[in-house]
Parts: C-alpha cells; sequence; structure tokens
C-alpha cells in the first residue's frame, strides 16, 4: 500500500466564474483540467505557490474533456513545465486541442442551427482566439482502460465515461478511489441551470459506471446545481457523490421523457427562444435563457433529436 496523496481544488478567475483544476501532489504532480488562457498563470500558480509546490514541477497534464473552459489553459500550463508535462486527452476530444477552430465547428453544427446569431460565428472565433493558450498536439492519447504511474507507487486509471463530449473520461487514484469527472456529472447544470450533454444514451451509461465505482471522493468541473438549485461544491465526499449521480440520472429520465413524446409528435419552428423544443422547456419547467453560452439546452435537445433520427 502507498500512502495517500493529497488532492488540491485550484480556483482560476474568469469574469463572474470561478474555473476549477485540481493538483494531484504526487512524486510526479498531476493538473487535471487547466481552465483557460490565464488560469495557469493568474490561478493556478500562485495556489501551488501557497501549496510550497511550483508550477514548473507539474508532469501530467490531464484532461477530463475537450470544452474551452478545461483545456483553454492546457498550452500555458505545458509552457510553463518547459513543455516537460504529458498531455493527456481522449483521442475523440483531441481534435479540440488541436484546433481552436474545431471549436467554431461544433458551435455552428450544432448551437447556430437554434440559435440563428448571425455574429455567432465571429463571436466563437474571437472566443477560441483569447480563451485558448495554444494548439497542440497532445503527447498521450487515450481510449480508456489505461494507467499511468506518477511515481512513489502511484498511479492513475483512466475510465472512458463519454455523453457530456465523445470523448469524456474520468481520472482515479487508484487505492484511494478519488474519481475526477469534469463535466460528466451533470445534475440540474451549471450557470444555466440545465444539464448539457451531447450523448443522453451514452451520458445515462457513464453515470451508471461512475455510480458503480461508488467514488469516495468526486471531483467536479463546476458547482453543479441540486435539484433545488443549490449548488454542490466541487469537492463530493461519498454520500454526497452517489446522491449527485443519482439526481443526474432521475434528471436525465425526466428530461428524455419529454424529449421524446414531443420529438415523437414533430419540432415545431415557433418565436420562443426555445424554438423548435418549446414544449419540452414547457413540460420540465425551464425558465432560464437557452441562448446563453455554452447554451445546455440546445446541446442536449439536440442530441435527443439525433438519437431519435438514427431509430427512424
Ligand atoms: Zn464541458
Amino acid at each position: 500500500m502507498t500512502h495517500h496523496v493529497p488532492v488540491h481544488p485550484l480556483v482560476s478567475p474568469w469574469g463572474r466564474f470561478g474555473l476549477y483544476s485540481f493538483f494531484i501532489d504526487a512524486p510526479e504532480p498531476a493538473i487535471v483540467d487547466t481552465g483557460i488562457a490565464s488560469s495557469p498563470a493568474e490561478g493556478m500558480a500562485p495556489a501551488l505557490e501557497a501549496l510550497g509546490r511550483r508550477i514548473e514541477d507539474v508532469r501530467w497534464i490531464l484532461l477530463t474533456h475537450g470544452h474551452i473552459d478545461h483545456l483553454g489553459g492546457a498550452h500555458a500550463l505545458w509552457e510553463l513545465t518547459g513543455r516537460r508535462a504529458q498531455v493527456v486527452i481522449h483521442e475523440a476530444d483531441a481534435h479540440l486541442l488541436r484546433s481552436r477552430r474545431a471549436h467554431v465547428q461544433q458551435y455552428l453544427d450544432v448551437r447556430q442551427r437554434y440559435l440563428h446569431d448571425p455574429e455567432g460565428e465571429a463571436k466563437q472565433t474571437a472566443t477560441a482566439a483569447q480563451v485558448i493558450s495554444g494548439e497542440m498536439e497532445p503527447t498521450v492519447l487515450v481510449r480508456g482502460g489505461e494507467t499511468f504511474s506518477l511515481g512513489g507507487g502511484v498511479t492513475v486509471s483512466v475510465h472512458a465515461i463519454p455523453g457530456h463530449t465523445a470523448g469524456s473520461v474520468a481520472y482515479v487514484i487508484d487505492g484511494q478511489d478519488d474519481v475526477f469527472v469534469g463535466d460528466a456529472v451533470q445534475v440540474h447544470g451549471a450557470a444555466n441551470g440545465f444539464p448539457g450533454f451531447e450523448d443522453p444514451s451514452s451520458y445515462r451509461a457513464s453515470l451508471a459506471h461512475l455510480r458503480d465505482l461508488r467514488p469516495r471522493h468526486l471531483y467536479l468541473g463546476h458547482p453543479y446545481r441540486r435539484p433545488d438549485g443549490v449548488p454542490y461544491g466541487v469537492e463530493l465526499d461519498r454520500e454526497q457523490a452517489q446522491e449527485a449521480l443519482e439526481h443526474s440520472l432521475d434528471i436525465e429520465a425526466r428530461v428524455a421523457d419529454a424529449a421524446h413524446r414531443y420529438l415523437q409528435e414533430g419540432l415545431q419552428e415557433t418565436d420562443s427562444a426555445y424554438s423548435p423544443f418549446a414544449r419540452v422547456a414547457e413540460e420540465l419547467g425551464y425558465q432560464g435563457d437557452p441562448t446563453l453560452e455554452p447554451s445546455p439546452f440546445f446541446t442536449t435537445l439536440h442530441g435527443y433529436r439525433e438519437q431519435l433520427a438514427e431509430k427512424l
């Protein structure tokens, strides 16, 4: 048995939000997720200094998925380590690390179909330029099932948990059941108040997989909200983790039920901001602004629409 490896949340400011990364204080130190371009210098470096650690000593950059607020700081952090850290991402999300344009394309392929924003492409292009610190080739591509040694007998295993994105992964510190999931456990969603996932059936299967792991600690990418709107923290104990996973499964089932019913009746374009899913929003009582980025309402409902189209 190895000794217990400490984990420290690192918070980086972004407008009115805090972005969360996690420092695994192993002999070869690791950081899970990297915030945006400014996060390594403004959030992580001072936080590590306060812990008596140095950002240049980080040897593993473990990305849970390809969204900008998780990989935007990857290139900057890699530079701060003298390019000595391994940069790990699932192969299905790797294009989002290689290319800023891939983020714009993803927006055009899904959200823009519902948002119809004439400035949408320009806004997304500007955001990607500002928030992503650099385009790069990952040094390690994973698919799930891999194990890395962080030295001193500490190992981290990779679990594929697709759904939020195709390349979402969990990193598990072996033997102490600490599980880092990024955005794969949405409960009621974060600031937008709606759970965001691209592929509903994969999302559900991944939640069930995580529930079976029975994490001792579950580390989340944002303070996701409970059914009553009160957010969880980003570090959940075993009991809170099981509760958040059960709630996430329940909420997905409710959204699926409403989505399937109205999708089968046929979608109608209306003047509603929720169009063409206005009746789904109404049934679920969702009153958030569906146009606020990252527009989880449209990402998720589009996923059900695609899933149904495949069955027909
Ligand atoms: Zn995400």
